[in-house]
């Protein structure tokens, strides 16, 4: 017998009593039954993304999400800025490109938050940049990048903010109307305690109109007619009505926890989790402007980082994520986002103290878990 673990920054665990929820009998979509469950889904992710606007579900990663805002907002040919400190950022100007999209490219070294200064200065330089499109958190990086900084060079000017809040969204606060982002998207398997299978996206009203205008061709992620749909209750086609239920349950543990504690329990493990690897010694891959949902750290000089993440994952029953591309086998990368509490991180710190100490590395044990003990005490 094995006792696993899944601390990686997607998917992570998901509630046993989201489980449970989504173990029932499949119900039909299109009755009153599923309409409440959709309903309420609905009027929670408006207080998750704290916005007026409707928020949509589809059925897809969150990466269909990405794509339909690329397809819903331009025209061939557009010109868009894509900040680009990592997998993420890259992919935004690949499915950019893939449609035709002109993108320019503001590439931050990995590790990195893009500076507001730089924006601004890329924004400056050409006026044909219709849309900035930047993750809130870097999950490759675990980079937080300055989003309501950003924000303000976009607000009040004809420019789209568009924001991958995928591991933000539900980790820190991300106040859709306030800060005026333009479009607002999440997955299900990060933050919110869900397995994959979910995207969700709001648009501003600045963002509507320029749906209006733009040309590139859509269908099955037409959010005008998903909107449509969403204030009647239901979805253009067949939800993924399981998950639909389940997320019904995990907002409900959302809200129970409330949302400022949610946020607060992130900051706790987030730190707790940076004390830890810093009194093992080991090296941050983000240490100045480091994001709440996952800690990327260097391995010691000497250690493979993939036999380290495969060791933990195949014999101890952790699982982690390494890195990519050049961070490949020379970062690991430690979840807490989501469904995490204090002692999930004691089981990550142990881990990789007995995963190192196997590895070679003298005088490690105890360290990790010392330092985080001493941050999470802070949450009783
Ligand atoms: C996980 C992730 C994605 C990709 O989402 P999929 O659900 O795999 O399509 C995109 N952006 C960020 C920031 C992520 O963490």
């Amino acid at each position: 017998m094995k006792k696993r673990y899944l601390i990686s920054p997607g998917p992570t665990p998901v509630p046993e009593d989201v489980l449970l929820e989504m173990a029932r009998p499949v119900i039909h979509h299109r009755t009153p039954q599923f309409s409440e469950i959709f309903r309420e889904c609905s009027e929670g992710l408006k207080r998750l993304f704290k916005t007026e606007q409707t928020v949509m579900t589809l059925a897809s990663s969150g990466t269909g999400a990405m794509e339909a805002s690329v397809t819903n907002l331009f025209s061939p040919g557009e010109t868009v800025l894509v900040v680009n400190g990592g997998k993420f950022g890259e992919r935004w100007g690949k499915i950019a490109e893939a449609y035709g999209l002109a993108v320019e490219w503001l590439n931050v070294e990995w590790g990195q938050a893009v500076t507001v200064e730089r924006v601004a200065e890329a924004l400056d330089k050409n006026s044909a940049i219709s849309a900035v499109l930047t993750q809130g958190s870097e999950t490759s990086t675990t980079v937080a990048h300055p989003i309501e900084a950003i924000a303000k060079l976009t607000k009040d000017t004809d420019r789209l903010l568009i924001v991958d809040g995928i591991t933000c969204v539900g980790v820190v606060d991300t106040p859709m109307d306030e800060w005026g982002i333009d479009v607002l998207l999440t997955g299900s398997q990060k933050a919110l305690m869900l397995p994959p299978g979910l995207a969700f996206i709001a648009l501003s009203e600045k963002a509507w109109k320029k749906r209006e205008i733009s040309k590139l061709p859509r269908f099955y992620f037409d959010l005008k007619k998903e909107a449509s749909n969403v204030v009647k209750d239901t979805s253009a086609y067949t939800p993924a009505a399981s998950l639909i239920s389940g997320f019904r349950k995990a907002l409900e543990i959302m809200f129970d926890e409330g949302l400022d504690n949610v946020y607060q329990r992130h900051d706790t493990l987030a730190r707790a989790v940076r004390a830890g690897c810093s009194s093992m010694g080991l090296k941050a891959l983000a240490p100045d402007s480091p994001a709440n949902s996952a800690t990327g750290i260097f391995v010691p000089d000497g250690v493979d980082g993939g036999k380290l993440v495969k060791d933990l994952r195949d014999n101890y029953g952790v699982t982690f994520a390494g890195g990519q591309d050049h961070l490949k086998g020379k970062i690991i990368r430690i979840a807490h986002l989501g469904y995490f509490d204090s002692f999930d991180m004691i089981v990550a710190m142990s881990a990789i103290e007995m995963g190192l100490a196997k590895a070679g590395v003298a005088d490690i044990a105890g360290k990790g878990v010392a330092a985080a003990e001493a941050i999470l005490n802070e949450r009783y």
